[in-house]
């Protein structure tokens, strides 16, 4: 199994890439934020939850988020190996995802970061938000909390994979594609 955290802020473009590189690697994706979406769609207990952290740009308690994503990674036991989207987002969240691989003999092989400035963020977040409907794309208010959020809670994740020597950076600027290209060596090189 070859397990991948992409990680990054809000709006680095981890979704994006994942859409690629699921394909490339025969990966499985996941992103929690899509999964919640799913689930307020639904309108089911767990997106009526969500949706009441999501709307602010809050982070959803994370027992719900662990147990719903130990659910997900279950429902494909078999997979060539997962890309994590948007999970983990701090380190109860990451001693978790750990402990679920460890229950199929397997582990983070690597966290791959989308470095981008703040306010190209900002600015894409909020073009996606033209379009995308979603609730927490459509203010500068909440977008701007969000990437703050990032940086009080999220960020030091950084440090967490680093320490194991698993943390690679990747400049989340320019085309797409020299993007995806970015994102190959690394994996390629793993
Ligand atoms: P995203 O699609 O990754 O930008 O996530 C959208 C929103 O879903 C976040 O602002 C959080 O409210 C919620 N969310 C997604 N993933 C997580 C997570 N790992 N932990 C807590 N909340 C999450």
């Amino acid at each position: 199994m070859k397990n991948i955290v992409l990680f990054g802020p809000p709006g680095a473009g981890k979704g994006t890439q994942a859409n690629f590189l699921k394909e490339t690697y025969d990966l499985v994706h996941i992103s929690t934020g899509d999964v919640f979406r799913y689930n307020i769609k639904n309108q089911t207990d767990l997106g009526l939850l969500a949706k009441s952290y999501m709307d602010k740009g809050e982070l959803v308690p994370d027992q719900v988020t662990v147990d719903m994503l130990g659910d997900v990674v279950s429902r494909t036991p078999q997979a060539n190996g997962f890309i994590f989207d948007g999970f983990p987002r701090n380190i109860v969240q990451a001693e978790a995802l750990d402990e679920i691989l460890k229950t199929y003999a397997a582990e983070v092989n690597a966290m791959i970061a989308l470095e981008v400035d703040d306010e190209i963020l900002v600015k894409r977040l909020l073009k996606r938000g033209e379009t995308s409907g979603r609730p927490d794309d459509s203010s500068e208010e909440i977008v701007r909390n969000r990437i703050e959020i990032y940086y009080k809670e999220t960020a030091i994740l950084k440090s967490y994979y680093e320490k194991k020597g698993k943390y690679h950076g990747v400049d989340g600027v320019g085309d797409i594609e020299a993007i995806t290209q970015r994102l190959n060596a690394v994996i390629d090189a793993l």
